[in-house]
């Protein structure tokens, strides 16, 4: 699919759901992409992209910065503690704020460092075990706890579970987030973004139906 395509479905499902035009901001997930497919993606005018990988995006983007003016990089992936200067540092939005552990340390770069980038809590809505977020149970209180330190919380992410439904995933978020005063909700990816955007999806992060199948990393 080409980046117009996709951002004309954005389009015809706000207008679907009732929603302004342009209330969904799409996030291009470049992480494993050649730098030529993310080049053309900003030849094209593109300028939110998303990263997995600290490491990833501080190869990548600060030279993408220096060519392009406009640049807003969001950090999607799992965030350790001894990361999160560098992140911070990088991103201008990070999604994956999922345990107490990282909003001390977030709350005290912020400090350090006299900013602090947008910030999405990460909620496991599926309650898997493997996966990385905030219980729906616990979540009301973690809001607090990260409010209570001043971090600027912009709303709530999930990645629903593989073999589930996600809309029932999107519709839990939307209601963890409405009941907590939070706008902004980071859900929805290639395969699910469209159902994301009828429950409200403020973000959406789409990465192989922008660019094509990831190159496994070897
Ligand atoms: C890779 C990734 C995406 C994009 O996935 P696609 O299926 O390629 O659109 C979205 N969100 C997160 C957290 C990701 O890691």
């Amino acid at each position: 699919m080409s980046l117009s395509e996709i951002t004309s479905r954005i389009a015809k499902c706000e207008a679907e759901a009732g929603r302004a035009a342009g209330s969904t901001t799409l996030i291009a997930v470049s992480k494993v992409q050649p730098n030529a497919r993310v080049d053309a993606v900003l030849q094209e005018g593109h300028r939110v992209f998303g990263e997995n990988r600290v490491q990833e995006a501080a190869g990548k983007w600060p030279q993408f910065r220096e060519r392009y003016q406009g640049i807003e990089l969001h950090i999607i992936g799992p965030l350790q503690t001894n990361k999160a200067r560098q992140a911070m540092e990088l991103g201008d939005v990070i999604h994956t704020l999922d345990r107490p552990k990282l909003a001390n340390t977030l709350a005290r770069l912020a400090q350090e460092l006299g900013r602090c980038p947008d910030l999405f809590i990460q909620v496991n809505t599926g309650e898997e075990p493997q996966k990385a977020g905030i219980a729906p149970s616990d979540t009301d209180a973690f809001v607090k706890d990260c409010q209570a330190l001043d971090l600027p919380v912009a709303g709530l992410m999930c990645i629903p579970p593989v073999d589930e439904e996600p809309s029932l995933h999107f519709a839990l978020l939307a209601k963890l987030a409405a009941r907590n005063g939070l706008t902004g909700l980071s859900m929805g990816m290639s395969g699910d973004f469209e159902r994301a955007i009828a429950l409200g999806a403020t973000h959406v992060r789409v990465g192989s139906a922008i660019f094509g199948a990831r190159v496994p990393v070897t």
